[in-house]
This record gives structure tokens, C-alpha cells and sequence, in this order.
């Protein structure tokens, strides 16, 4: 348990009153915040509320999919009960139509019930770090204490710096400090006590305290968001329903059931991570993902899951590529987040390599980038890889970098565009990991791909996917067509029959050559 902060302003009343103001933390275990203001609360006899803020401008700013909106107000119910039934705390969940109005709601929420402290866990991106400075200026004037603990990280942003106190701007050596202080720390988790309760918040109409409350605002908004997003015609070659459907299958609610996830991938598969990792049809990865991203589990946990199962395994020096590996994923996590606190213009889409935001001449090509998004590039890897995020709100990890790629050096297409279509569609969107996978992609990026290493996607489908069992599943109508003719693209040229059908199969032919727009990257990278 963090030991700062402790002397809290308590002038209020005889039982003062805290606020705990849940954001991408949506979970009791391990969370940093509310692990602090319950220990505060049960040391100074104070009662503790808490408040969740459904923030539409906001999403629609992030380019928040739908599934992860879907996945966030499926959450909260559960996270209600377990905050009522373990910590006798109560959820208040508002919908704020305007990002500002969190604020000026915190303000009335303070005054009506005269709460002295309001406790949250940090956000590093633009808008959210603009909103909290404008709460921190409003409740300047007041005797209201606001206070964000670092949380989202296994270790905050700006511990993990070069001898001059700088950020890392390559991985590696980062990855070996990080990893040297935490085998040298002993993290903590950091669990809430129950607090002895009788807060009831005095709150507006918008506002649903019952759990029944919370489903219905929640489904009501989901509705609304879906209604504006088909509104921007800009999803049209999506099934938003199915999309919905198949995500509730596949990401069931709750921090119960991300624990579980972790707990099965742990026991069953981070043993062959090294190898399977890359091989999509597996699904051999954790797919923990879309629960981190909104909280639902804490990243400490997963590092020391991993940590006793390497200990378990392998004993106590023990030392495994497997485990090794998945635990340098989440320091991967972990150094995007580090990097966006270090950069901060990058939510602003900024290069990260400025000197590539005038230097390259970037496609805008409005049909090239519908091609790519729905699937019909006529490369089989990519096209399987795009129809799975389409239909699933999910793609593995290899296939975002070969996607990445094809979009920024084969159609040399702005990478932004393609950073925000992923964000509109994934449901483990998260601007700092999406922003770190698409810049490292685009060659713009700290620490990315060099610009002359360009993926094939051809040889990518024979390496990874080698008897074409995720490119047939996602694209059934080339079920009977050979594995071997399907990585390659001189066979693929060679069977097409003319008007861009392959045989008697709708499947069009390439949209690019690779070998050419391969150089045509390369040249335009090197001018200048
Ligand atoms: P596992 O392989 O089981 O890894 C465990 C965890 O480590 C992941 O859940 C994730 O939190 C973290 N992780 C793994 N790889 C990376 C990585 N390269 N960068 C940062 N963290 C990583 N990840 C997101 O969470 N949200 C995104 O929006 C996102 N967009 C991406 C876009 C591109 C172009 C690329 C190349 C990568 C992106 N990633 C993103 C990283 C990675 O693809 C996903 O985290 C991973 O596929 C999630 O699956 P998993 O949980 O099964 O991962």
C-alpha cells in the first residue's frame, strides 16, 4: 500500500465523505485507488461513495469501438455488485453526454454531499489529463482534495529512465531495466478492505444507483453510441449486431472472468508461447487484452502469475523462453504507456519520427483504404486477417503487424487512418499500445521496424499460417483452392482467371505487386 498521501483534509464533517471516481480501472482486486481511499477511509472513520462517468463525446473523440464500449457497460453492473457485496461501497453511474460535464458533475457531487476527497487512478491520455487538470483548478478554490495514484502500469511511467534521467527510445534496454527492478522489488498487490459504510449519494436524475439502474443507463447508451456510429456511414461494411454478439460470446464480463482467462492461458498454454504465439489459428495467446485495456484485470497481477509459474516450473533460478517472452509482452504495454507520458503530443497523431510527417508523401487513396478495411485486397493473409476483426472486434498480434504493414508500405497509405480504423473496430483499443504497433509498423515510430524491413505477406501466410487454416476460415470461398497456391503471389497471378476471378471462385486479384510497391516504399522513405 502506497504510504504518501496520507494527511487527507477531514474539516468537513464529524464523518467525512470520499469519492472513489473509477475510470479504465474497472475492477476491486489490485487497484491502486481504491485500495488507498478504503484504507483511508476505514483509518479516519470516513464513509466512501463511488462514481463511473458514461463519457460518449468522449469515445467518439478516441474512436472507441463499439465492442468495447459494449464490454465496458457490461462491466459495470458486476462491478457494482462486487463492490456492494465485498467493500459495502456503492456505484453511481452518470452519463455525461459532454467530456467537460464530468467535471462540473464532480463539483455537485462534492457539494451535495460534502465530500473532502476524491480518489482516482491515473489516465495519461490528452483529453482525460486535460479534464483532470481542469477538476484539480476547479477544486483549488475548495477544501477538496482530488488525488490519482499511477495504476495502469506494472511500473508507473517515469521510474524506468537512462542514467541522464531520460525515457528509453529502444526497447531492449528498457525491457532489461524493468525487468531488473521488479526482480529486485517486491511488488506489492494492492487489495481493499471493506469499509464500514452508510454513504448514499445525493445525486441528479441521470444518475443509477440500483444495479437494475445501471443495466438499463448502460444498454440505453450502448444503443445510442451504436445509433451514432452507424449514423458516420463510415462502418457501413459492418454487421454491428454480429460483431456485438460475438464478442459477449467470446469476452464474458467481469473480473472474475479475466482472472479465469489468465488463470486457464497459465496453466495451459504459456508453457509454448514462444512458438505458438504466432501461429493465428492456434489462439494460443491470452487474448487478456480487452480486459486489460479497461481495467478489468491489473497488469501486476499478470506479471506475477507468470513470475510463480516460471518459479513453479522451472524452480526457483528457473528460466524459460516462454514465460520470458510473454512476460516481455506486457513490458511492452508498459513501454508504450511510458513513452506516450514522455511524448504527449502523440495523442495528437503526431510521428513519433517527425521528420517523417513532411518527409513522406502519404497515400489518402479513399478506395485503396475500403479495400483494405473490408477485406478485399486480394492477398489471402490479409484479407482473412481484416474479416476476423471485422466480424470478431479481435485480431492476433501478427496479423496486426502484417496488416500494419501492407496499409503503410504496400498502398503507403497514411498510418493514421489505419490506427484509427483498429481503434473503431478492436475491442482491446488502447490509444498508447495501438499508436506504439501502428508507428512501429509505419517505420515512424520509437524504436520500429527499420523502413527497408518490409513484411511479405505472402511468405508471412507460409510461415505462420502454413496449411491456410486461418485464411480458409475467414475466407470460406477459397476453401478448396491449395495451401501453396495461396502464399504465393506468381501462382495466385498465374491461376486468375481474367476479370479478376480466381477459377470459378469471387476472389480478386492482388491489388498491388508486392516486389513494386515494396521498392516504392523504400525510395520514398530514403528521399530527403
Ligand atoms: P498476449 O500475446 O497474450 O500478450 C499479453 C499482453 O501483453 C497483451 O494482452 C497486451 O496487453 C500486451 N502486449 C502484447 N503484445 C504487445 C505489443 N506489441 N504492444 C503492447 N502491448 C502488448 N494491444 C492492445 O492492447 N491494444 C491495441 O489497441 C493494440 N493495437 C495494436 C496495433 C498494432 C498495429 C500492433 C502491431 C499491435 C497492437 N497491439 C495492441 C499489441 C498486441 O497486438 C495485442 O496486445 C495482442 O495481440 C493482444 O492479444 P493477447 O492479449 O492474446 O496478447
Amino acid at each position: 500500500m502506497p504510504k504518501d498521501n496520507q494527511n487527507l483534509n477531514n474539516s468537513h464533517a464529524h464523518s467525512p465523505h470520499y469519492l472513489m471516481w473509477f475510470r479504465r480501472d474497472l475492477r476491486i482486486h489490485d487497484n491502486t485507488a481504491l485500495a488507498a481511499i478504503c484504507e483511508q477511509a476505514n483509518a479516519q472513520g470516513a464513509q466512501v461513495s463511488a462514481v463511473f462517468f458514461l463519457t460518449p463525446e468522449q469515445w467518439q473523440a478516441h474512436d472507441t469501438s463499439l465492442v468495447q464500449v459494449d464490454h465496458i457497460a457490461r462491466t459495470l453492473p458486476l462491478l457494482a455488485k462486487a463492490l456492494q457485496n465485498q467493500l459495502n461501497i456503492t456505484l453511481n453511474v452518470h452519463l455525461c453526454p459532454s467530456f467537460t460535464d464530468c467535471v462540473s458533475t464532480l463539483s455537485t457531487l462534492c457539494k451535495d454531499n460534502d465530500i473532502s476527497c476524491i480518489m482516482a487512478n491515473h489516465e495519461y491520455e490528452g483529453n482525460e489529463i486535460e479534464r483532470d487538470e481542469q477538476l484539480t483548478k476547479q477544486l483549488a478554490q475548495t477544501d477538496i482534495d482530488f488525488i490519482r495514484w499511477h495504476d495502469q502500469c506494472i511500473l508507473p511511467p517515469q521510474t524506468i529512465t537512462t542514467n541522464d534521467d531520460s525515457m528509453y527510445k529502444v526497447f531492449t534496454p528498457f525491457y532489461k531495466k524493468w525487468r531488473h527492478t521488479l526482480e529486485v522489488s517486491n511488488m506489492q498487490m494492492h487489495e481493499a478492505a471493506a469499509v464500514n459504510n452508510k454513504a448514499k449519494l445525493k445525486t441528479s436524475k441521470s444518475s443509477a444507483s440500483t444495479i437494475k439502474g445501471i443495466e438499463k443507463l448502460s444498454k440505453e447508451t450502448i444503443s445510442n453510441y451504436q445509433k451514432t456510429l452507424q449514423d458516420t456511414g463510415l462502418l457501413a461494411h459492418i454487421d454491428m449486431d454480429a460483431q456485438l454478439e460475438h464478442a459477449r460470446t467470446a469476452y464474458p464480463a467481469g473480473e472474475d472472468a479475466a482472472r479465469q482467462r489468465l488463470s486457464t492461458f497459465i496453466a495451459d498454454d504459456i508453457d509454448n508461447y514462444d512458438v505458438s504465439r504466432d501461429v493465428p489459428s492456434l489462439h494460443a495467446t491470452s487474448q487478456i487484452s480487452a480486459y486489460l485495456t479497461i481495467g478489468a484485470i491489473s497488469p501486476r497481477l499478470c506479471y506475477l502469475q507468470a513470475s510463480k509459474a516460471q518459479e513453479k516450473l522451472h524452480g526457483n533460478d528457473g528460466d524459460n523462453d516462454d514465460i520470458n517472452r510473454w512476460i516481455s509482452e506486457l513490458a511492452w504495454r508498459d513501454f508504450y504507456r511510458h513513452v506516450l507520458v514522455d511524448r504527449p503530443d502523440l495523442i495528437r497523431h503526431k510521428a513519433y519520427k517527425e521528420e517523417t510527417d513532411t518527409k513522406i508523401n502519404w497515400s489518402y487513396n479513399q478506395d485503396d483504404f475500403e479495400t483494405w478495411c473490408s477485406g478485399r485486397t486480394g492477398v489471402p493473409l490479409i484479407d482473412a486477417a481484416m474479416r476476423c476483426l471485422n466480424a470478431t472486434g479481435f485480431m492476433h498480434n501478427r496479423l496486426r503487424m502484417v496488416t500494419a504493414m501492407f496499409l503503410t508500405k504496400d498502398l503507403l497509405i497514411d498510418w493514421r487512418l489505419g490506427e484509427r480504423y483498429f481503434m473503431q473496430q478492436l475491442i482491446d483499443g488502447d490509444f498508447a499500445s495501438n499508436n506504439g504497433g501502428w508507428q512501429w509498423s509505419a517505420s515512424t515510430g520509437t524504436d520500429s521496424a527499420p523502413y527497408f524491413r518490409i513484411m511479405n505477406p505472402f511468405s508471412q501466410g507460409k510461415t505462420h499460417d502454413p496449411e491456410a487454416i486461418f485464411i480458409k476460415t475467414w475466407l470460406p470461398e477459397l476453401k478448396g483452392v491449395p495451401a501453396n497456391l495461396l502464399h504465393s503471389e506468381d501462382k495466385i497471378r498465374q491461376a486468375l482467371a481474367k476479370g479478376g476471378k480466381f477459377a470459378d471462385v469471387d476472389y480478386p486479384l492482388p491489388m498491388v505487386e508486392h516486389k513494386a510497391a515494396r521498392q516504392l516504399a523504400i525510395t520514398e522513405f530514403k528521399k530527403g
